[in-house]
């Protein structure tokens, strides 16, 4: 029954207008063929219309974006308006001549006099087709919102954070109003913040162990639900850390016992050695990615109690934040900053959970060989990795001292050992700081005590 018109179709529509008008008051007879006329030009579909974010408040400056679709006849125009009380204001008027499959605009409610409080946004997309007398098939998306002018202040009640390179500190901060995000910005790494039962919020952050002290300015970032942000200065100390060097000799032996478990990625490279560098150089990225997106499942307030544990009788192997360079027959092959600490024992030694949490991940991860990462609250999570076996699943919960497997070599260990590792909202952090009773006493448990404890009940 569909006829596809060219998008052209439109120039034609003023005399065909004007003849079909007149047949119109001619005679009723040819009312019925003027409509099956109109059925054959007609594109039956509407456009399909979406706005975003589909927010119930707005501020002045929030962007929206609405993208629009016709594959039969194209969007023509779009247009929207904003209602508040007699008032109407046009904030966005377009027209596309040829009319186009998809579009995408962006506006903001600057510029549209509207005062704070309730208001109407309608936006309107008409697509190319000669369906209403030429006017086009019209799909309309109306959404009734609060225009809120008023930024959210934050305060830092936490009244100095000394952090060290590498390592975290608790902000605990409060707000004027809901906001719908908050947390600390450093450079391009947003540390979410969690509400407490309190009503306080607190802040896990880090000072990265790759940036300059000069370079670490922390900021409290809160947003609210229409979209107003504030920054907010709070007192920081940082204090410089100095990582070591370490250099790791890559053998045949070693090649030949680890490669095999990676014979299915990179079959165009043979030589062992250039297979160990883009295992290094391109899967560690990847699996890095996966350890990163695990941030989001994390528990909105601590999981812990008191100080992480390490695996028992253990040597360190390996430390945070060194510079590992690997060589093979005395030349470097590859480079890496090693963000973890290698701990060994005796062959399949027992790897106990550091902490109480939540496992989310348990399962091979390329370089990382067989791995558990269990979420303790707050974006703190804790890794272990080369082991040999697993013995949790996800979703399991653990205590502190539980089980979770045993050492080995699998991915690119350099022998038996777990490599350990301390994540915040998904970047690594120095693993010292959270064994260290008194560190975790002073830095995190005094402040949550002093500063985010619920309110005394009345008496
Ligand atoms: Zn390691």
């Amino acid at each position: 029954m569909r006829i596809k018109k060219p998008f052209k179709g439109r120039r034609s529509i003023g005399p065909l207008f004007t003849i079909l008008a007149g047949l119109l008051l001619a005679s009723p007879f040819v009312l019925a063929g003027v409509a099956g006329y109109y059925l054959f030009l007609k594109d039956a579909k509407k456009p399909q219309v979406n706005l975003s974010p589909q927010a119930d408040a707005a501020s002045l400056k929030r962007p929206f974006t609405i993208t629009a679709a016709d594959e039969e006849s194209g969007i023509r125009s779009l247009t929207v308006t904003v209602t508040q009380g007699q008032r109407r204001a046009d904030v966005l008027r377009r027209t596309y001549d040829p009319p186009r499959p998809e579009v995408t605009e962006r506006f903001t409610l600057e510029g549209s006099e509207l005062r704070g409080g309730a208001f109407e946004l309608q936006v309107a997309a008409y697509d190319g087709s000669l369906a209403n007398l030429g006017a086009g098939n019209t799909s309309r998306v109306t959404q009734r919102m609060l225009l809120d002018m008023v930024p959210p202040s934050v305060k830092a009640l936490t009244p100095a954070h000394y952090l060290r390179q590498g390592g975290v500190g608790l902000v605990i901060y409060e707000v004027n109003k809901d906001v719908t995000r908050s947390g600390v910005v450093v450079g391009d790494v947003f540390y979410p913040g969690y509400k407490q039962k309190s009503g306080q919020y607190a802040c896990l952050f880090a000072f990265p162990q790759g940036m300059d002290a000069d370079a670490y300015k922390p900021r409290l970032f809160v947003e609210d639900a229409a979209g107003n942000e504030k920054t907010g200065f709070f007192v920081n100390m940082a204090i410089k850390r100095r990582f070591r060097e370490e250099r790791v000799e890559v053998s045949d032996e070693f090649l030949a016992a680890r490669l095999p478990a990676f014979a299915g990625l990179y079959p165009e490279v043979r030589d062992p050695v250039e297979r160990f560098k883009m295992l290094e150089a391109q899967l560690r990225r990847q699996n890095d990615a996966t350890l990163a997106g695990l941030a989001a499942q994390t528990a909105a307030a601590p999981l812990w109690d008191g100080a992480f544990v390490y695996m028992p009788r253990s040597v360190v192997r390996g430390s945070f934040g060194a510079d590992r360079i690997y060589t093979y027959k005395g030349q470097e092959i590859a480079r890496e900053t090693h963000l973890g600490i290698d701990l060994a024992s005796v062959p399949k030694a027992s790897v106990p959970a550091a902490n109480n949490g939540k496992v989310v991940f348990a399962g091979p991860l390329g370089v990382y060989g067989n791995t558990v990462v269990v979420d303790h609250g707050m974006g703190v999570q804790s890794l272990y990795a080369n082991l040999s076996s697993v013995a949790v699943a996800v979703g399991d919960e653990v205590k502190k001292g539980d089980l979770v497997g045993a050492t080995g070599t699998s991915g690119l260990a350099p022998g038996d050992q777990v490599h350990f590792a301390m994540y915040l909202a998904g970047h690594p952090v120095i693993p010292i700081e959270w064994w260290d009773g008194h560190w975790l006493e002073d830095n995190i448990t005094a402040k949550f005590k002093r500063y985010a404890s619920p309110p005394a009940p009345e008496s």
